[in-house]
């Protein structure tokens, strides 16, 4: 097939609808959050049921307003996977507590739950539990373990808007759920996160330091927090709304991908991610593992043949302000992380992907 144009690792999905919302946002010159952003938290709030919503500027600001509301700084501990994007701990550190790292399990590129209890001490606040690329961690693990040791379960949900387990979606578990927006993600707003909590409480205070610390039900002088601006612009959450509408039909078309991928997909080199019966994968990334050639090897032959692929996350005490800080033998202490840093390989999963693609994917993956 023609190669010289090259398949990126992701694209956005964004149809002249979605544009059209954006220009008709402009056009009104209210571009702050304003109703749309309201659209957006309702819709959301549909979407996930039972749960209340507050939109904010990307995923990471999400979750840093979301320890700062629930309490936990300086002198706290707050358990973190050791392979996710870095943000998963550098939310940790902003709010001045520590990140306690655990290994992940192989198979699905989550924290590894037997090895939690061992990290446990007096001084443990919170379960900051990533949903790798798209499919949820062991929520019925980490929730008795939670209920034991009265910690709090807090989901880092940015890559796995739709994945479910036994039927129930990711966000609606932990005590709070941070969504992000990014462009690398399912539905996207340029950069947007979304707050995700049973407690109504909790998710108004998360609305005030969004805003500069204004308490709505203060009067004028009312500036109840040093609060943060961490609003999403009106038009990004129209943008991301557009495309949430149709959520489910890319759902649908990064599921029949996958499911390619999964059946046709034959190289003793290339381990495939499992899954379980009571998950459902949102695939934000098809992660492969590799044994028997070089992550550098295979990025530079996909290349060759017009493919985009990385690799998928950070053994995050591997990178230098960890190892500067805490000093930690990534590689001895989370041997699988460290794995999965050295040897993941994402390949492109999007639904504008053409048949021809996914074919000439599937085939360039074989031959490695
Ligand atoms: C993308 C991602 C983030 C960061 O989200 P941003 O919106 O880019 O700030 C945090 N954690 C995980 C697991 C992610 O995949």
């Amino acid at each position: 097939m023609e190669t010289n144009k090259m398949i990126p690792i992701t694209k956005p999905y964004i149809i002249d609808t979605d544009i059209e919302a954006v220009t008709s946002v402009l056009k009104t010159g209210m571009l702050v959050q304003g109703e749309n952003v309201l659209a957006l938290e309702n819709f959301t709030q549909q979407y996930l049921g039972d749960v209340h919503v507050a939109a904010a500027s990307n995923g990471t600001a999400t979750m840093h307003i979301m320890l700062k509301v629930h309490g936990i700084g300086a002198g706290d501990e707050v358990i973190v996977p050791a392979f996710s994007y870095v943000a998963t701990a550098n939310v940790v550190e902003l709010v001045g507590a520590t990140p306690i790292f655990v290994d992940i399990n192989l198979d699905t590129f989550n924290i590894d739950c037997t090895q939690i209890e061992d990290k446990i001490t007096p001084k443990t606040k919170a379960i900051l539990a990533v949903h790798e690329f798209g499919l949820a961690a062991n929520i019925e693990a980490i929730q008795t373990i939670c209920t034991k040791h009265n910690l709090l379960f807090i989901e880092d949900a940015a890559c796995a808007l739709g994945a479910q387990f036994n039927g129930n979606k990711t966000g609606t578990f932990g005590h709070s759920a941070s969504f992000s927006l990014h462009p690398r993600k399912a539905i996207t707003s340029g950069e947007g996160g979304l707050i995700v909590s049973k407690n109504k409480d909790f998710i108004e205070k998360c609305k005030v330091l969004r805003n500069h610390g204004v308490n709505p039900n203060a009067g004028h002088t009312g500036f109840t927090e040093a609060g943060y601006n961490y609003r999403m612009t009106d038009f990004q959450a129209a943008l991301v709304l557009s495309q949430f509408k149709r959520f489910q039909d890319i759902l649908d078309t990064k599921q029949s991908i996958a499911k390619r991928y999964l059946e046709e997909i034959k190289n003793s080199k290339l381990s495939l991610p499992k899954i379980e019966n009571n998950y459902y994968h949102s695939w934000q990334s098809f992660h492969i593992v590799l044994n028997g050639i070089s992550q550098a090897e295979a990025i530079e032959k996909l290349k060759t043949s017009g493919i985009g692929s990385n690799y998928g996350a950070q053994c995050i005490p591997q990178m230098d302000y960890y190892q500067n800080k805490y000093n930690l033998n990534a590689k001895e202490l989370f041997p699988n992380s460290y794995n999965a840093w050295q040897n993941g390989l994402v390949v492109p999963l999007y639904p504008q992907l053409t048949d021809t693609e996914i074919d000439h994917i599937i085939n360039s993956l074989n031959k490695l």
